[in-house]
């Protein structure tokens, strides 16, 4: 039997067209207006394409992939929201290049309240001023760089989120299944200075980053409940003002082959200690001196 599953690459040629972002847009404008559909003589007008044959040729090769009909009209369907967002997400690119900003912290490697953002191929990268140490840098759209007076909270919770997804096994970008190993691999841009990182890949999309453990359990209920029984809020800390989460005088390795971690979370006299896999799972945790 042949495969009938759709080729992405072919979906994608699909969109391809200017006549058919025109459809897509028009049809995410008519959503935020309250239309959840909108009929064929009404998207045609929005449209603008006076050629009938010429607009139903477009619309019909978007239709299934990216344009759902029913007897009401046509709508996006998921995957045409999502290229909707992105298109939205993507514009301003040159713009929002070279941005810098001061962000709120102190260094983990030399203390100094010295950090900055900078906004470079559509990632943020949080660094210090005084030792030139790279926190964390992660990917961000640039429309809401160049839109928002509060980037660097959008910033902090949106990489947290991205990583809470990617440790509970979902793509935080396609929603398919995510899995990692620990790896001892030193990527150029490595995010934290610790011995080894996570390597989360997703199954089926172009989702992948190398994440020290830290920074995946930052919103696992047991660290958060930590600090919030002994009356901390980890909300009012930016991750990359968390040392624990960033560097590797918090982390033991239990094991090399396969690796295994400790990482040891301190607050006031105690610690939580976390004990993590080689599948980045948190396997026992205990709480006991600092
Ligand atoms: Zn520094
Ligand atoms: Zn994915």
């Amino acid at each position: 039997m042949e495969d009938e599953r759709p080729d992405p690459a072919d979906a994608l040629a699909a969109i391809g067209n200017e006549r058919r972002v025109s459809i897509l847009y028009e049809l995410q404008q008519a959503f935020r207006e309250g239309h959840s559909s909108l009929p064929y003589a009404d998207l045609k007008r929005r449209v603008g394409l006076r050629d009938s044959g010429n607009f139903n040729y477009h619309l019909q090769r978007l239709v299934g992939q990216f344009v759902r009909k029913s007897s009401d009209g046509y709508a996006l369907t998921y995957a045409g929201r999502k290229v909707a967002s992105a298109l939205t997400a993507g514009v301003f690119t040159e713009q929002a290049d070279g941005t810098t900003l001061d962000a709120p912290g102190t260094c983990y490697e030399c203390g100094d309240a010295a950090l900055f953002a900078r906004y470079e191929e559509e990632r943020v990268h949080i660094a210090c001023e005084s030792c030139g140490e790279e926190l964390l840098h992660n990917p961000f759209p640039p429309a809401p760089t160049t839109r928002r007076d509060d980037l660097l909270d959008a910033f902090e919770v949106w990489t947290r989120r991205w990583n809470a997804l990617a440790a509970a096994g979902t793509c935080p970008e396609c929603g398919s299944r995510m899995s990692g190993t620990l790896t001892d691999y030193r990527p150029e841009l490595g995010t934290g200075n610790v011995p080894y990182r996570l390597r989360v890949s997703c199954s089926a999309c172009w989702a992948m980053a190398n994440l020290p453990v830290g920074c995946l359990v930052r919103d696992d209920p047991r660290v958060v409940g930590f600090h919030a029984e002994r009356g901390v809020s980890l909300d009012e800390r930016y991750l990359w003002d968390l040392d624990w989460a960033l560097h590797r005088d918090y982390l033991t390795v239990l094991d090399d082959d396969p690796p295994r971690l400790r990482l040891r979370i301190p607050l006031d006299s105690e610690a939580l200690r976390l004990t993590v896999d080689n599948e980045g799972t948190v396997v026992s945790t205990t709480v006991s001196e600092r």
